[in-house]
């Protein structure tokens, strides 16, 4: 399978989509919000670091993001594909990722972009305040997340366009899970042909 790079504004999807492209394809998967939520609940040194940023909706320094990511992806099982959940969410990243990869004889495959209009996207994240209790999940914090995401993330879209590998799927036209996540799973069915 080729990799993937799930990318998309916080409440998106890309946990929710990603696990099912895993059940379905058997993909390895790479959250770095799940990678840093549990370097926190452990109490490391890179946890104590990372909530600081974490509760204040910044994004962790690009450094230290590419190292996690690098350790990370060499300790996957090989040849069945990885999902990026939540890397690259900047230029640097982007280009790091690339390198990283490229050093190991690997690509990124192709990016799956959701499109969320922000009031659903607010809607959501509150809810999953409720649900998961997520510290990040509370207005002012995803109002920063936004801003972040505007400022730094999004800009990333044309980045992944230019490498023509972008995939785009809007919420707004597609309406439900089901008709994304169908979507979703043709787009990479037909780049696996
Ligand atoms: P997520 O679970 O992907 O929404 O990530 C939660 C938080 O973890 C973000 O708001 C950032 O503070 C941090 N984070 C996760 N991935 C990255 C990344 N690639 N670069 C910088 N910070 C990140």
């Amino acid at each position: 399978m080729k990799n993937i790079i799930i990318f998309g504004a916080p409440g998106s999807g890309k946990g929710t989509y990603s696990d099912m492209i895993v059940e379905k394809f058997g993909m390895g998967h790479i959250s770095t919000g799940d990678v840093l939520r549990a370097e926190i609940k452990n109490g490391t040194e890179l946890g104590k670091i990372a909530k600081g940023y974490i509760d204040e909706g910044q994004l962790i320094p690009d450094s230290l993001m590419v190292d996690i990511l690098a350790s990370t992806y060499d300790r996957q099982p090989k040849g069945c594909g990885v999902i990026f959940d939540g890397f690259p969410r900047t230029i640097a990243q982007a280009e790091a990722l690339k390198t990283m990869l490229a050093e190991r004889g690997d690509d990124m495959g192709l990016m799956i972009e959701l499109v969320v209009e922000e009031d659903v996207l607010m809607a959501r994240l509150l809810n999953r305040a409720i649900e998961q209790g997520r510290a990040d999940d509370n207005k002012e914090t995803i109002q920063k997340r936004f801003d972040v995401y505007r400022t730094q993330t999004a800009p990333l879209s044309e980045w992944f366009a230019k490498e023509g590998i972008r995939h785009t799927f809007a919420w707004s036209e597609l309406k439900t899970k089901e008709g994304m996540i169908e979507a979703i799973f043709q787009t990479v069915e037909q780049a696996n042909k």
